[in-house]
């Protein structure tokens, strides 16, 4: 996909180095579901020349002090983010939050009740787990999760691990996947929450991948609701998504975003820098942070 041809031209006052590069703003650590600590992740950025990225921790900005250090000496520009799960009119959205102010004392307390409830969840799961016969630990979960926000990804990685299932995807299939023995519904906040504590917290609030919600309906009303932006480019996405979520990007006014959102190995290959943000919305999306500040 590439950008218009007015890229190539960037207009007065854009950052120049970020037109010409492109950018991976939707990437996970090992302090939520992903395997790369954040200094990994920053160098295999920096090695695939990516000019920008951002870490999207689910429900935690715990990562993004580390990577930005990192960042910062391998010379690529760094956006402190996260992926906050939240509910619009019945369905489960993931709300991007970029250029956070990661020490923001609302933004720190909300992130804690989503931390203490994934806990929680975390011994429902086992605990349903157990009813089945199947012994499997919290601790074991705890431990190998060794974060803060757990997921059902480690439950599944435990199950695989201590040899209860042959793999993560079986641990889905006979567990964990909505309707199964063992899925207990997540903690969300309102989009609209989520969305004013983002902006609480100085950054920009963007719709994650959209093509995947299947309630393209909803946009127009997040976007009267203060959402900022949409993530058109994203791995999940065809080509053809892409274009339809940039052109309704354009109609409702919103910035264009994009991520592999690479989990490390725990999907497979490392998705990092597959799919990426061409340099010129990177531009205009730091050119939209900088009008939000002044307004
Ligand atoms: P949670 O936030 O705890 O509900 O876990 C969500 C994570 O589980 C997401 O990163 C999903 O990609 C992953 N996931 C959901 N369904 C499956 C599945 N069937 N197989 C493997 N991973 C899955
Ligand atoms: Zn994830
Ligand atoms: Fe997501
Ligand atoms: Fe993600």
């Amino acid at each position: 996909m590439n950008p218009p041809a007015s890229a190539a031209n960037p207009a007065v006052g854009l950052p120049a180095h970020t037109v010409a590069g492109s950018a991976d703003l939707h990437l996970h650590t090992y302090f939520s579901d992903g395997t790369f600590a954040p200094e990994e992740l920053a160098q295999r950025g920096a090695q695939l020349g990516l000019v920008a990225m951002a870490l999207t921790d689910h429900d935690t900005v715990e990562g993004c002090a580390r990577m930005d250090l990192s960042c910062r000496g391998l010379g690529v520009e760094f956006i402190p983010g996260t992926e906050l799960t939240a509910e619009f009119d019945g369905h489960e959205v993931h709300l991007l939050g970029y250029f956070l102010d990661v020490r923001q004392p609302q933004l720190l307390a909300e992130i804690k009740k989503f931390q203490t409830v994934r806990q929680e969840r975390i011994h429902e799961m086992v605990a349903k787990i157990n009813e089945m016969g199947i012994p499997l630990r919290a601790e074991a979960v705890f431990t190998l999760a060794n974060c803060q926000s757990p997921g059902r990804p480690h439950v599944a990685r435990a199950l695989a691990q201590e040899g209860f299932c042959e793999s993560m995807e079986e641990a889905f299939e006979r567990f964990l996947k909505k309707g199964r023995p063992a899925w207990v519904p997540k903690y969300k906040i309102s989009a609209l929450d989520a969305i004013n504590l983002i902006h609480q917290a100085g950054g920009l609030a963007v719709l994650a991948h959209p093509g995947l919600n299947r309630c393209d309906h909803v946009i127009p009303r997040l976007a009267s609701d203060g959402l900022d932006g949409l993530e058109c480019f994203h791995s999940r996405h065809s080509s053809t998504q892409s274009v339809y979520y940039l052109a309704l990007a354009a109609s409702l006014n919103l910035a264009v975003t994009g991520g592999s959102d690479c989990h490390g190995f725990s999907k497979g290959k490392p998705l990092i820098g597959g799919v990426r943000l061409p340099g010129f919305y990177l531009a205009k999306l730091m050119e939209a942070r900088r009008f939000s500040k002044l307004s």
